[in-house]
């Protein structure tokens, strides 16, 4: 009888310890997280429960350390991308908004923890911290209260409506702005990836720049997490910067180079967003596939009805296309070598919109329609397609949401020129 496990995951192209880290995942996941999931609703302000179940994922489990250098602390994993989509499936499976806190806390990171373009200097500074026995969690801070899909969209907009701003003084950046929306805001990130312009309404890319800010700096404040639809284990705030002091090295990368490694995080964030799609998906597989076996309308298990059938079907069929579609790009953005583009083309960029626009919709399409099948057992909470339904619907709506994403992937494969 087939399994999760049975859906396309090319093993040729997965190692032995992404393989392994992932089944590590999910005997966690059974143990520790399962149990309480449906607890987490009512932990969104707080995070009681969740914060040491993070730490529990990031430190012991190793997640924070896999991508930074061994001269750091990290295990510095050969095939980052591929285990960021195996860990985005395996922990979106258990809880989305859990994922989407678990993997933020690198995903700013990325620009000069990455090879080819590590910054071993913020990595000394940094990666011993989030290597370290402590939870110490990242943050990417880009959304504002003026420009949220607007900021993303670097390839028209050019960075003008950016309002963060830094400004140089002798050795030091002064970061001046207002953010929010970010997940692991408030009071669980330690480190922040500013998106800053260093020349306010410019569309020049060099102004464009990614600079640390960690959450104890002074002039740095949060608010009150935000109540949400569903991601409850994820914190979302306001974050205010004020006059706040770093000092000059903090930018990541420099004019230009900023920009281009920032494009790099914003595909990888839609190849992550996809793999949250298949993860729970595929949850939502393993719930109707015992429920429709077991519950027993006029006469006969649900699943042998054809209408049922029909639906049962079509689940399968969104998680096994999106899967091929996702793990084909997760290779290629991963061998520059046989495909010619490095991953912060911003081609990838483009195409991988299309990717998780589609898996978006595949995902709430899913768990819609598992609903209708399990009635008013599907809309209570106990049998957690309730939450798999809540939980999804933003991962259509962020990184610019479904229109930014539908003409990004137009602009690549018709060469849109004013949209
Ligand atoms: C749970 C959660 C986690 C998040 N995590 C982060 C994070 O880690 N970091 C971060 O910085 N932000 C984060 N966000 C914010 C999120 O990425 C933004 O909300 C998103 O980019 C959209 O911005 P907006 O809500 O301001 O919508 P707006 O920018 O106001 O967009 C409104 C609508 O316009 C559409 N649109 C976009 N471009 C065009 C266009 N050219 N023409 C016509 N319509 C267009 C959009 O698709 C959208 O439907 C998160 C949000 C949530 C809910």
């Amino acid at each position: 009888m087939p399994t999760i496990d049975d859906f396309i995951r090319p093993k040729e192209w997965v190692s032995g310890f992404v393989s392994d880290l992932g089944r590590v995942i999910r005997k966690w996941g059974e143990e520790r997280y399962i149990p309480i999931r449906q607890q987490v609703d009512e932990d969104w302000k707080e995070h009681k429960i969740v914060e040491p179940l993070l730490k529990e994922v990031l430190v012991d489990l190793g997640i924070n350390a896999a991508f930074f250098p061994a001269e750091v602390g990290g295990t510095d994993i050969p095939d980052p991308l591929t285990c960021v989509t195996v860990v985005c499936e395996e922990l979106a499976r258990i809880d989305a908004g859990f994922c989407v806190a678990a993997i933020c806390s690198v995903w700013g990171m990325v620009p000069i923890i990455w090879k080819p373009h590590r910054n071993m200097e913020l990595c000394e500074e940094f990666g011993p911290k989030f290597c370290g026995p402590e939870l110490f969690v990242g943050c990417h801070v880009m959304t504002e209260p003026d420009s949220g899909a607007d900021i993303e969209n670097f390839g028209r907009l050019q960075g003008k409506t950016i309002k963060t701003t830094a400004t140089l003084d002798g050795d030091e950046w002064i970061i001046n702005g207002h953010k929010l929306w970010a997940s692991n805001s408030g009071k669980v990130g330690d480190l922040y990836t500013v998106i800053c312009t260093t020349n306010k309404g410019s569309t020049d890319p060099d102004d464009f720049a990614l600079i640390l800010v960690p959450a104890d700096a002074k002039g740095v404040s949060v608010g009150n997490p935000y109540q949400k639809c569903g991601m409850s284990a994820d914190i979302n705030t306001d974050v205010w910067f004020e006059n706040v002091r770093v000092p000059k090295r903090y930018r990541m990368h420099g004019p230009g180079d900023d920009l281009k490694y920032w494009r790099e995080a914003i595909t990888y964030g839609s190849i992550g967003s996809t793999a949250i799609c298949v993860g729970v998906m595929k949850n939502v597989y393993e719930i109707i596939k015992k429920w429709t076996s077991e519950r027993v309308i006029a006469g006969k298990p649900l699943k042998e009805h054809s209408i049922v059938a029909d639906m049962l079907s079509e689940v399968t069929i969104l998680i096994e296309s999106t899967s091929a579609w996702m793990w084909t790009l997760v290779r290629e953005i991963s061998r520059p070598d046989i495909y010619g583009w490095d991953p912060w083309d911003e081609r990838y960029l483009l195409k991988t919109r299309g990717l998780s626009l589609f898996a978006s919709n595949a995902v709430e399409r899913a768990c819609s329609r598992a609903m209708d099948f399990m009635g008013s057992y599907g809309y209570a909470r106990e049998f957690d397609i309730e939450k798999h339904y809540r939980d999804q619907k933003v991962i259509g709506l962020w990184m610019g949401g479904k229109t930014l994403k539908t003409l990004e992937n137009a602009r690549y494969w018709y060469n849109l020129e004013t949209l």
